[in-house]
C-alpha cells in the first residue's frame, strides 16, 4: 500500500543520504589515520636508525683517531727509549685514563701481546686481536660476553725494529647506549640486537623484554609484545647492515595504546557517529513520514474513498504548510461536490415526488387515499414532523380537515375553519402560501379547538390548493424534524406540490364523479363491467377464484308506488350503505347495476364465501328499518351468486348466471339467496339479456 511504500522510501532515502556516505567517510578516514600512524612510526624508526648510526660512527671515529694518535705520537716517544715493556707500561698507565678506553694492548706480529692494560674480554687474543690488526677499519664491533665492544688498531710505524707492532684499543659500549633514542624519537624504549642478543638497553627493560619476547625470533619484523603489563608494538630493522662484525638490528617499541590510540578513537567515533547517524536518520525519517508521509497517505486513502463515492470525509487540518492547504482545499472541494450532489439528489427527489403526485391519480381512485398520499410525500420531502390537508366545503365555504399524517393527528379537531381565520384560513383566502416560523406565537395563529397543546406547533408552512383561479383547500406542514425553520425554498417546493396536488385532487374528483352513481355512491354500470373484465383476466392469469353477487330489491315498484320515489331513493341509499358496510373495503367492488339492482364483484372469493357474504347482506337489508310518518318501513331483497370458473368462464356468462340465480330467488319466494350451482333446469330464465357495456 501507499503507506508502507512511503515509509520504506523515506528510510531508504535517509539510509542512502546519511548513513552510507557517512560510513564510507569514516572508513576512509580510519584507513588514512591508520596509514598516518604507521608512517609516523616508520619515520620514528628511520630517525632512530640514523641517529644510532651517527652515534656509533662517532664513537668509532673517535676511537680510531685516538688509536692513531697513540700509534703515531705516544709510541714514538716510547720507542726512543728502546720500546720495552718496562718503559712503555708506565707511560700507558699514565695515558689510559686520558684516552677513555677500557682496554689497550701492544701486539707484535698481529698476535703476540706485548702489553695489556684494562680488563680484556675473553677471546681477545685468539680471535679479535688478529682480526683488528689485519683489518683495522672494518671489523671493529664485537659481541663479547654479551657485551658490545668497539675495537680500533693502528700500526706503530716509528719503531726501529723488524716486527710489526700494533696498538689495539677497545671500548665497551654502555648498556644505555641506545637510550637517547628514546628521548629523541619518542620511542618507549629501543633495543639493539646483534647475533640475536640485546646489545644496548636498560637492564630491567632488557630483562622484561627478554622474558616477554625471546630474542631468538629475530625474523619477526613487527608485531605486538607485552612489556611491563602493557601491549607494545614493535618494529625491527637492519640498522647497520654489513658494516661491522654482525648485522645489527634496531628495534623500537611504542606502547600499542599510543600507536593505536588514534585508530581506536576513530573507531569509537565511527560507532558513535554512525549510531547517531542511524538514530538521526530514523528520527528524521519518522518525523518526515509523520509530517509528510502520513498526511499524504491519509489523503491517498481518502481520495480512494471519494473515488468510490463516499463523500463523508473530514480532513480538518490546522497546519499552515502546503500539506495543510492541500487537506483543506481537498476537504472544501469534496464538500462542495457533496453539497452539489445532495442538492441534485434532493432536486431529483422533489421532481420524483411531484411526478408521483401528478401520477397518483392514475393508480389511486380513492380520494381520501389520494390526499393521504399527497400529504405523506409533502411531509417527507420537507423533512417535517407532520401535516394536514384541509379542503373547502362548497356548501359552507369553510375549510375542513380531510386528512392528517404524522404526530398525533388523529386527535385533531375537525372544527371547520372560516376563510380568513388563522393562518390556514388566510392562506386559503389570499391564495398565497405562508411561512410561519413563530408557530403558535404568530399573531395570526388561532387554535381551532385542537385538544393538542398549541405549543407543539413551533413552525408552520401553509400553501393553498388552487384550481382554475380558485382555492380548493390548503396543505399545512408542521415543525421541521431537525428543529430548523422553514425557508423560502421550502415554501416554493410546497407551493409546487400544492398546485400539482390541487390539479390531481380535482382530476380525481372528476374521475370519481364519472365512475360513481350520484344517488347511491356506488360504482356505475360501465365501471362495473370494466372492472369485472379486469378481475376475470387477473383470476385467469393467476388461477384465482372470482365471485359476484346480483341484488334486486323485492317489490320495489310497489314500494315506490306506495311511498313515493323520494322514499324509494332513500331506500336505495340505505341499501347501498348497507352493502358498503358489509363487504371488504378496498377489495370488493359494489356497483349500481341499474335501477334498484346492484352487483358486487368479489375478487379471490369462492362461491361458498360469496354466498355467506350475500346472506349477510340480505339479512342486514331485511333488518333495516326506514322511518316514515306511516310507520317504520321494511324491505327485503333477492340475491344471486355466481363464481368463476365454476359457473361461468367469461364476463357475460358470469353476469347471466348471477342474474339467473337472483331470478331464481325471486321465483322461489324472494328475500333469499341462490347460488348459481343450485339452479335447477326448471328454474326460469330472466326475460332480459345481461347488459352489454
Ligand atoms: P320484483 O320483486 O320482482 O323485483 O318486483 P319489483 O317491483 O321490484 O320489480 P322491478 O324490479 O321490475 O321494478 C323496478 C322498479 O324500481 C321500477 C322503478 O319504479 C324502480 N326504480 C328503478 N330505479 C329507481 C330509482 O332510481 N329510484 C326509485 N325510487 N325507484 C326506482
Ligand atoms: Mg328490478
Ligand atoms: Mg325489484
Amino acid at each position: 500500500m501507499v503507506r508502507a511504500g512511503l515509509k520504506g522510501k523515506f528510510l531508504l532515502f535517509f539510509l542512502l543520504i546519511l548513513i552510507v556516505p557517512f560510513s564510507l567517510f569514516m572508513a576512509i578516514s580510519l584507513r588514512r589515520a591508520d596509514d598516518a600512524a604507521r608512517q609516523d612510526f616508520r619515520r620514528r624508526l628511520d630517525y632512530a636508525g640514523s641517529l644510532f648510526r651517527a652515534t656509533l660512527s662517532e664513537v668509532m671515529n673517535g676511537l680510531r683517531s685516538k688509536v692513531k694518535t697513540l700509534a703515531d705520537f705516544d709510541f714514538y716517544l716510547a720507542a726512543k727509549d728502546g720500546f720495552s715493556a718496562s718503559t712503555t707500561l708506565p707511560l700507558m698507565q699514565d695515558r689510559l685514563p686520558r684516552l677513555g678506553v677500557d682496554y689497550l694492548a701492544l701486539v707484535s706480529n698481529g698476535s703476540t701481546v706485548l702489553l695489556e692494560e684494562g680488563t680484556p674480554p675473553t677471546d681477545v687474543l685468539e680471535k679479535i686481536i688478529p682480526a683488528v690488526c689485519h683489518a683495522p677499519l672494518t671489523k671493529n664491533l664485537f659481541i663479547l660476553d654479551n657485551q658490545p665492544w668497539v675495537f680500533a688498531a693502528a700500526e706503530i710505524t716509528k719503531l726501529r725494529q723488524a716486527d710489526k707492532v700494533h696498538v689495539v684499543v677497545a671500548l665497551q659500549l654502555p648498556r644505555d647506549f641506545a637510550d637517547p633514542l628514546k628521548s629523541l624519537t619518542g620511542a618507549e624504549f629501543s633495543l639493539l640486537y646483534a647475533n640475536h642478543r640485546v646489545l644496548t638497553s636498560l637492564m630491567d627493560i632488557y630483562m622484561k623484554r627478554m622474558v616477554a619476547t625471546p630474542a631468538d625470533h629475530p625474523d619477526v619484523r613487527q608485531g605486538t609484545i607485552q612489556v611491563l603489563g602493557r601491549t607494545h608494538s614493535f618494529v625491527r630493522e637492519e640498522a647497520l647492515p654489513g658494516q661491522i662484525s654482525e648485522a645489527i638490528q634496531l628495534e623500537i617499541t611504542l606502547p600499542e595504546s599510543e600507536f593505536l590510540e588514534l585508530g581506536r578513537r576513530l573507531q569509537r567515533d565511527l560507532i558513535w557517529f554512525g549510531g547517531l547517524g542511524i538514530i538521526l536518520a530514523l528520527v528524521t525519517g519518522s518525523l518526515l513520514y509523520l509530517h509528510i508521509g502520513t498526511p499524504i497517505s491519509q489523503l491517498a486513502e481518502i481520495t480512494t474513498r471519494v473515488a468510490a463515492g463516499d463523500f463523508a470525509i473530514d480532513l480538518a487540518s490546522d497546519r499552515g504548510d502546503e500539506i495543510g492547504l492541500l487537506h483543506r482545499n481537498f476537504t472544501a472541494m469534496v464538500k462542495s461536490i457533496r453539497e452539489e450532489q445532495e442538492q441534485k439528489l434532493h432536486r431529483m427527489h422533489e421532481l420524483h415526488t411531484l411526478f408521483e403526485i401528478s401520477n397518483a391519480v392514475n393508480f389511486i381512485t380513492d380520494s381520501e387515499e389520494l390526499l393521504k398520499f399527497v400529504l405523506t410525500h409533502a411531509v417527507e420531502i420537507l423533512g417535517a414532523e407532520r401535516g394536514s390537508i384541509m379542503l373547502l366545503d362548497d356548501q359552507t365555504d369553510e375549510l375542513v380537515v380531510r386528512t392528517g399524517f404524522g404526530g398525533r393527528y388523529h386527535l385533531l379537531s375537525s372544527t371547520p375553519v372560516k376563510l380568513g381565520h388563522g393562518i390556514c384560513g388566510l392562506v386559503a383566502k389570499e391564495g398565497k402560501g405562508r411561512i410561519c416560523n413563530a408557530g403558535f406565537r404568530d399573531a395570526e395563529f388561532r387554535n381551532f379547538g385542537s385538544i393538542l397543546p398549541v405549543e407543539d406547533i413551533r413552525t408552520l408552512l401553509c400553501s393553498p390548493l388552487k384550481f382554475k383561479n380558485g382555492t380548493t383547500g390548503v396543505i399545512n406542514i408542521v415543525n421541521k424534524r431537525d428543529g430548523a425553520e422553514f425557508g423560502e425554498n421550502d415554501l416554493s417546493l410546497l407551493n409546487l406540490i400544492a398546485s400539482q396536488a390541487a390539479v390531481t385532487i380535482e382530476n380525481n374528483k372528476l374521475y370519481e364523479l364519472s365512475i360513481t352513481d350520484g344517488l347511491t355512491r356506488l360504482y356505475v354500470h360501465r365501471y362495473f363491467l370494466a372492472r369485472l373484465s379486469e378481475e376475470l383476466l387477473r383470476a385467469r392469469r393467476y388461477g384465482l377464484k372470482l365471485s359476484m353477487i346480483m341484488i334486486d330489491i323485492d317489490n320495489f315498484k310497489h314500494f315506490n308506488d306506495t311511498y313515493g320515489h323520494q322514499v324509494g331513493d332513500q331506500v336505495l341509499q340505505r341499501v347501498a350503505l348497507t352493502i358498503r358496510d358489509t363487504i371488504r373495503i378496498g377489495i370488493d367492488i359494489p356497483c349500481r347495476y341499474g335501477g334498484e339492482e346492484m352487483a358486487i364483484i368479489l375478487p379471490e372469493t369462492r362461491l361458498e364465501e360469496a354466498f355467506h357474504t350475500a346472506e349477510r347482506i340480505r339479512e342486514s337489508i331485511a333488518a333495516l328499518s326506514i322511518s316514515h310518518p306511516l310507520g317504520d318501513l321494511r324491505i327485503t331483497c333477492s340475491l344471486g351468486v355466481a363464481s368463476y370458473p365454476g359457473d361461468a368462464h367469461d364476463r357475460d356468462s358470469l353476469v347471466m348466471m348471477a342474474d339467473r340465480a337472483m331470478y331464481a330467488s325471486k321465483h322461489h319466494g324472494k328475500n333469499r339467496t341462490t347460488p348459481a350451482n343450485r339452479l335447477d333446469a326448471g328454474d326460469p330464465v330472466p326475460p332480459r339479456p345481461p347488459s352489454a357495456d
